[in-house]
């Protein structure tokens, strides 16, 4: 969201309190309550009141939250709650949660609304694109753990995977657990639904399987990640990355590194898998040198170093990624190292070609701004 158009939401909510707020839950910004479709962009698509409506009651704004790390600081009378607000900086909780009404209002930003509201403001995206989102996040959440868990179980089943993940420097039972890895084998996701008397419908909505019925994730290591699963072909002849449709939500593993003062940035999974292997657990990835808003207010939450260890690519698309990365993390006021790896190299190559954690080591002490 751009600046101008926060400075106009700040304008829209100056003036209410957050009592009045929620008195008044059909404000404009929620939504209509008269007879006529929901609108969801400027008429071209609309979805109506009562479809809405479900989509806000099969997600509580509070399992929303606290899908994206959100945490209850203070109760409130009325069983309502406060915290840290995730939409803004904030360092004493100013973030109001009526789980009751499913609504919201921060003290410090000056916004509130429903869960559609959030998810358009936290991902910074448009409303059609929030409606999708929480789409696709409904269908997953409700049962993307059991496809995790279903792929996890081939892993072991599928030697060539071991091998793939041999090659790429991925050997500890630890690693492969902490990521919770899988395999999709390809022409059984399929059967496994329908054995579980789960209609299709689901799993090719939310991209598992293709329009013809066969797995999309086909011989791709799997990797879960917050609403979304991230497959890498073990293959050369398909594409190398694949991700459900819809974002791919924050840094990886956040909540396990936030706290760190001192974190190091990645650009793919493999390169996170070796490094927390050789005992870096302070360490976070991207996925891909374009980090999205949400993943930038998280590296900027408070004052961190932050080490910068992208792909050395000869193309230099990595070392110009990582430059202009660091110039914007500096103007938030964060310290900030690259760290040069040989030429040609990623994190992961690096390792796998020999590289150690204390050469590695030795390269985060030689990283400089
Ligand atoms: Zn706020």
């Amino acid at each position: 969201m751009g600046a101008a158009a926060l400075a106009e939401r700040l304008v829209l909510h100056k003036e209410r309190t957050s009592e009045g707020f929620f008195a008044d839950t059909h404000h404009c910004c929620l939504g209509s309550d008269g007879p006529l479709p929901y609108s969801a962009s400027r008429g071209k698509k609309s979805m109506n009141r009562q479809a809405l409506d479900e989509l806000k009651q099969q997600i509580p704004l509070l399992d929303y939250l606290q899908a994206h790390d959100w945490r209850l600081a203070r109760p409130l009378h009325d069983s309502r709650w406060m915290g840290l607000c995730p939409l803004h900086r904030d360092h004493q909780p100013s973030f109001l949660l009526d789980p009751t009404k499913n609504l919201f209002y921060c003290y410090g930003c000056g916004v509130g609304g429903d869960v559609i509201r959030f998810a358009q403001l936290y991902h910074q995206v448009t409303f059609p694109q929030a409606l999708a989102l929480l789409q696709q996040w409904r269908g997953w959440g409700s049962w993307g753990q059991d496809v995790v868990e279903f792929y996890r179980m081939q892993l072991h089943r599928h030697g060539v995977a071991v091998e793939y993940l041999a090659q790429r420097g991925i050997h500890s039972p630890e690693v492969i657990e902490h990521m919770r890895m899988g395999y999709a084998p390809g022409g059984c996701l399929r059967t496994w639904q329908l054995q579980m008397q789960r209609p299709l419908s689901a799993l090719s909505r939310a991209g598992l399987i293709t329009a013809k019925g066969h797995d999309a994730y086909s011989r791709r290591v799997t990797f879960p990640l917050e609403g979304n699963l991230y497959g890498r072909s073990i293959s050369a002849l398909a594409p190398p990355h694949l991700f459900l449709p819809g974002s791919k939500g924050g840094l990886y593993g956040w909540e396990q590194v936030r706290h760190c003062p001192e974190v190091i940035l990645v650009e793919g999974l493999f390169d996170y898998a070796v490094l927390w292997q050789a005992g870096f657990h302070h360490v976070t990835c991207a996925l891909g040198i374009h980090l999205n808003g949400r993943q930038f207010r998280q590296l900027c939450d408070r004052a961190r170093m932050i080490y910068l260890a992208f792909d050395a690519d000869t193309n230099g698309s990595g070392p110009r990624a990582a430059q202009s990365l660091s110039g914007r993390l500096r103007e938030q006021g964060l310290n900030v190292r690259t760290v040069r790896l040989p030429e040609g190299h990623d994190p992961n190559s690096f390792f796998v070609q020999g590289g150690d954690a204390r050469q590695f080591q030795t390269l985060l002490e030689e990283a400089r701004p």
